[in-house]
Order: structure tokens, then C-alpha cells, then sequence
């Protein structure tokens, strides 16, 4: 699948606000500087969709996109930021976990990690979280072109291991790159396949 159309819609704070639940939502997010607006841009075909963060953690929006009139695609605000307050990470922590449990319409989440570094922690606790919560989510790391693919493959069976502690089963994971366009294809056909279900 391409996408023909995407179109931003709204950015809001509250999820009574959001678009009607009317059609299938997938849902981005991780930590900080981790390739999230390069990779929705790269997946949209549309370079300035999503925006590259200028000031991290200062705005802490949900933003809706409509793909081709038929699902949601939504940048959610990031986690792990150094800079921020305590105050604003409860913030965020609120109206995230709002979200996930009252957005019924979302179909999958996609966790971003960078593929650069072995386990961190923030992002081991969010998948520990929505693993708990059970929202359905897949794991994308990104920036492939960064290291040699034996550094990649070593840092992602890191995270596998760290993973298997916990849980049984593991989620499905791809592999990309918004540099090197690695990875598209196959997410949009993993969400094309859940929405022809
Ligand atoms: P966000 O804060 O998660 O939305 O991350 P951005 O998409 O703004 O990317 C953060 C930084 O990483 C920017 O300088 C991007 O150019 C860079 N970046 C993002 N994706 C890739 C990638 O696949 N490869 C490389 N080499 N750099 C990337």
C-alpha cells in the first residue's frame, strides 16, 4: 500500500476532543529525538506532515492525521525527556493514560525505539506498560543507517532478552530507516492487512 492522501486534522489535549472513533487509529510514539515525525513523514510520503521537535517536551499534543479517509494516524506526545518537569511528565503521564484507555477505536501502537542503543530503561517501562494495560502494539526501531547491521541486530535481540523477563510472547517488530527509506513498505502493509481484517 501507498498513501494517496494524508491530512492533519487536530491537535488537542483532550481525548473527548478527538475525532469521532469512526475509523481504525494507529498511534506513534516514543521517546524524544527518536525519529518520530521523520518516520511518519517517510510513511506519509509528505516531508513536513508531522514536525520535526524544535522544543522538546514543550508542547504535549495529540495529533490527528486522516490517511486516505480510511484510518487515524496520531503522533502522541513522547516520553523520557531530560529537561522536563515533574509536573509535565505527570501531564503527559495523565492524559496518556487517558487515552489509551478510553480511545476506542485505537488498533495498534507503534513503540519507536532508537536502534542505536542497547536497553533503556523509559522505553522497557513503557512497553511494560501498555503489555499491562493490554493495548495492542508492535515495536519499530529506528535509524538503521546509524550503525552496521550487526550493531542493529545485537541491541534489538538486547531488547528481546530484556523483554522475554517479562513476557512470553514478543510483538512484532520492524526495522527502519527515514535516512535510508528501510521499513515502510512493510508497516504500511502490517497496517493495511489489520485494517482489511
Ligand atoms: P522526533 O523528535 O522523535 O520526532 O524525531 P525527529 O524525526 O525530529 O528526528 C530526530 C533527529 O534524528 C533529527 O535530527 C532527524 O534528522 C534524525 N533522524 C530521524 N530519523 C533518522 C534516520 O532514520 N536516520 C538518521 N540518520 N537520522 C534520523
Amino acid at each position: 500500500m501507498e498513501i494517496k492522501e494524508a491530512k492533519f486534522l487536530m491537535s488537542n489535549t483532550k481525548v473527548e476532543l478527538c475525532p469521532a472513533p469512526d475509523k481504525p487509529e494507529y498511534a506513534f510514539i516514543g521517546r524524544s529525538n527518536v525519529g518520530k515525525s521523520s518516520l511518519i513523514n517517510m510513511l506519509t510520503g509528505q516531508k513536513g506532515l508531522a514536525k520535526t521537535s524544535s522544543s522538546p517536551g514543550k508542547t504535549q499534543l495529540i495529533n490527528h492525521f486522516l490517511v486516505d479517509n480510511s484510518w487515524y494516524l496520531v503522533d502522541l506526545p513522547g516520553y523520557g525527556y531530560a529537561k522536563v518537569s515533574k509536573e509535565s511528565r505527570e501531564k503527559w503521564r495523565r492524559m496518556i493514560n487517558y487515552y489509551f484507555q478510553k480511545r476506542e477505536n485505537l488498533t495498534c501502537v507503534f513503540v519507536l525505539i532508537d536502534s542505536r542503543h542497547e536497553p533503556l530503561q523509559p522505553d522497557l517501562d513503557f512497553i511494560d506498560y501498555l503489555g499491562n494495560m493490554g493495548v495492542p502494539f508492535v515495536i519499530v526501531f529506528t535509524k538503521l543507517d546509524k550503525q552496521s547491521a550487526a550493531k542493529t541486530d545485537a541491541n534489538i535481540a538486547a531488547y528481546e532478552a530484556k523483554l522475554r523477563e517479562t513476557w512470553d510472547e514478543l510483538p512484532p517488530i520492524f526495522k527502519t530507516s527515514a535516512e535510508k527509506r528501510i521499513g515502510k513498505d512493510e508497516i504500511l502493509a502490517y497496517i493495511d492487512e489489520i485494517n482489511e481484517k
